[in-house]
């Protein structure tokens, strides 16, 4: 059975990831808890397919199988696409899920209802040696809402509400996510490039 690894120390991630490649019966899909191996990767590129390929490359030279990477932002029309590529520290350095997703909600305080407009879009690297690689992208739209609700999914997802759903990304069970999901929505591509090349 072939072996990729999914580039990233975040359980959050590694776990969605896991679940929507599970059904790759041909791979054996690991991760760095595996090994008890967790790289810190400076993500310095300003572009999430750079981000992405950093990941990628980084993880790969520690561990030295395929790689699955992926790097994902919020992009919000009405603050010229913020928080982006930036996403992960929106509120600082050392900012939590709940501090960035706060920060944006104060960013958003004049914004109203129609110009709430926001998408995620996630870059997925796939690396099997030095230089071959490929991308695949997968964007979801929604909205942003003023007041967080429910307790699943982890980041932005209690203050996004994907188009036609009246529910946040927070209060869909993990499988709803995944069928509409900027990351579900860029694994599918991986998986079809998996099977049909
Ligand atoms: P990363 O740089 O790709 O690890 O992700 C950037 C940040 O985007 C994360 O720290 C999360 O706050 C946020 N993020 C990534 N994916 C999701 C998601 O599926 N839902 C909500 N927030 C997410």
């Amino acid at each position: 059975m072939k072996k990729i690894l999914i580039a990233s120390s975040n359980a959050d991630k590694v776990k969605e990831i896991r679940t929507l490649v599970s059904d790759l019966k041909e791979y054996e899909i690991i991760s760095p808890a595996d090994f008890g191996i967790f790289p810190v990767v400076e993500e310095n590129g300003f572009t999430l397919e750079e981000n992405s390929l950093i990941k990628a490359k980084a993880f790969h030279k520690v561990f030295g199988y395929p790689v699955i990477s992926d790097d994902t932002g919020l992009f919000t029309d009405a603050l010229n696409g913020e928080p982006g590529v930036y996403s992960a520290r929106y509120a600082g350095l050392d900012a939590d899920y709940t501090d960035n997703y706060k920060k944006l909600l104060i960013n958003l305080n004049e914004v109203s209802g129609p110009n709430r407009k926001a998408n995620f879009k996630s870059v997925i690297c796939y690396l099997t040696e030095g230089d071959e690689y490929n991308f695949f992208e997968g964007i979801c739209n929604g909205s942003i809402i003023r007041d967080p609700k429910g307790g699943n999914g982890f980041g932005y997802d209690p203050v996004f509400i994907p188009d036609g759903f009246n529910k946040t990304f927070a209060e869909l069970t993990e499988e709803e996510k995944n069928k509409i999901s900027h990351r579900g929505n860029a694994l599918r591509k991986l998986k079809e490039f998996l099977i049909n090349g």
